[in-house]
């Protein structure tokens, strides 16, 4: 294994694991916990996977790949916030209103392979699973295939493969073991060149790039289906996806010219945004400086349309919109020009679990803070990006788990504080430390909403 590189020979790197090991006892609801073997420095993969298997909306829309067009297909209970109590999605208990239908009903929406094999063949609104629960069918048009095997067929595509994977977790009959995402990993590889070599690879950027292959893949599928008069036509605008009703959010640009006073503003969206990080500082802060002024001048001038020259201006970034599953990079790794290659920033940068953001689309009346509760968090351990090791802390109805690779491990709230960032940790090992951070909008279902009526349908 080449996961301790960069460190000693010891496990310098190694996360303090402060949990004992998964016990099925520990387990509430009707999750599964698996850990993901490494084919050799793929954790920069298996910690962004788990990651995001535990974004529900993520998880369930991915498992009814191709038939959901929109997240607000989904049932609501798939909405409650990671750190809401009374989220157990098998109790049973949860009463909720069922969107399709209208009916008053008990909601299991849970990803569990009862609700997934209901599927076919039935029109009751409410099924009865093999454990006597009620399982109630997921909003017409949804439909999951029982087994999926793609692995080896020519046709497959990183999302079949994703499908693959989730399923292989959420279908598990025992609630904890390990899986092996050789077939995903493999197609990884073949896809992009970035990824194709045993060295670490940078987590931010796997996430990036699979954000964005899967948005395409859905387009690609949505444009094959267009000429069959059975599909449902798509509600989103053009070329948007789920990917972008979770995860997209805005921002604006504003130059001002310091000389004529005229104002440019350029917006572009984000599905992660990447912030820079400073020495004893919080997310909170982090953010707030971004938004902050910076002066144009000296060589940097900006080019005014107006005055028709080089000017001294003012930038200013904005949050215009923001998403309802926020994933933040933390900038760890900066290139310094005197070294001549990228270093790791050891800042502590404190993250909490409540997040508060003033929401920029509810600016004029009632302008309200949007809350966000932390989910996931992806952990960087090591010195440099290319050498060291990746592991994800995940929320699990009130309880935080950290996978390492196979391993999966509780943990106490508190042990999150590890990852803050140890600039002067001595001796030199506890170099583990938030890269990236994934929130969830804490009225998600309703921020989904908002945000599918807001945008103009083309
Ligand atoms: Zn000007």
């Amino acid at each position: 294994m080449f996961k301790w590189l960069g460190t000693n020979s010891n496990n310098a790197g190694k996360p303090a694991h402060a949990g004992a090991p998964m016990h099925p006892a520990d387990i509430e609801g009707n999750e599964r916990y698996y850990g993901l073997q490494n084919f050799g420095n793929t954790c920069y993969c298996n910690s962004v996977l788990q990651a995001l298997y535990f974004c529900r909306p993520f998880r369930e829309s991915i498992l009814h790949f191709p038939a959901l067009q929109s997240i607000a297909e989904l049932l609501p209970s798939t909405f409650t916030s990671a750190g809401e109590s009374g989220a157990d999605p098998d109790s049973g208990s949860t009463s909720d209103t069922d969107e399709s239908g209208g009916s008053k009903s008990p909601v299991v929406g849970s990803s569990s392979p009862n609700l997934l094999r209901r599927r076919t063949g039935s029109n009751n609104n409410v099924a009865t699973a093999k454990n006597g629960k009620p399982v109630i069918q997921l909003p017409k048009g949804l439909r999951a295939n029982a087994a999926i095997t793609v692995t080896g067929n020519p046709d497959d595509t990183l999302l079949l493969h994703l499908k693959e994977l989730y399923y292989q977790i959420a279908a598990q009959k025992k609630r904890t073991g390990v899986v092996g995402p050789k077939g995903f990993s493999d197609k990884v590889k073949k896809e992009n060149i970035l990824f194709r070599s045993t060295q670490q690879q940078d987590a931010h950027e796997f996430l990036n790039y699979m954000l964005n292959a899967i948005a395409e893949l859905i387009l690609a599928e949505r444009k094959k289906n267009e000429t069959d008069d059975e599909a449902a036509p798509s509600t989103l605008p053009a070329g948007k996806t789920w990917i972008h009703e979770l995860f997209e959010g805005e921002l604006a640009t504003e130059i001002r010219c310091l000389t004529c006073e005229s104002t440019t503003e350029t917006r572009e969206c984000f599905l992660d945004l990447s912030i820079d990080v400073e020495a004893n500082s919080s997310i909170a802060s982090c953010l707030w400086s971004y938004s902050q002024s910076e002066m144009l001048c000296h060589k940097d001038k900006f080019y005014c349309d107006t005055c028709a020259g080089l000017q001294e201006a003012e930038r200013m970034m904005k949050i215009k919109k923001l998403p309802p599953v926020l994933a933040l990079h933390l900038k760890r790794f900066k290139y310094m020009e005197n070294q001549q290659k990228y270093v790791k920033l050891m800042h502590r940068v404190m993250f909490p679990t409540e997040l508060r953001l003033f929401n920029p689309s509810n600016d004029t009346i009632d302008s309200t803070d949007q809350m966000y509760d932390l989910f996931a968090i992806v952990v960087h351990i090591g010195s440099s990006p290319n050498h060291g090791h990746y592991v994800a802390l995940v929320r699990s109805y009130d309880r935080w788990l950290l996978f390492d690779d196979e391993s999966v491990e509780l943990v106490s709230e508190a042990h999150l504080a590890k990852y803050f960032g140890e600039p002067d940790a001595d001796p030199p090992g506890s170099t583990a430390a938030g890269y990236l951070l994934f929130y969830q909008a804490r009225d998600m279902l309703t921020a989904v909403r908002k945000r599918t009526m807001t945008v103009p349908l083309s």
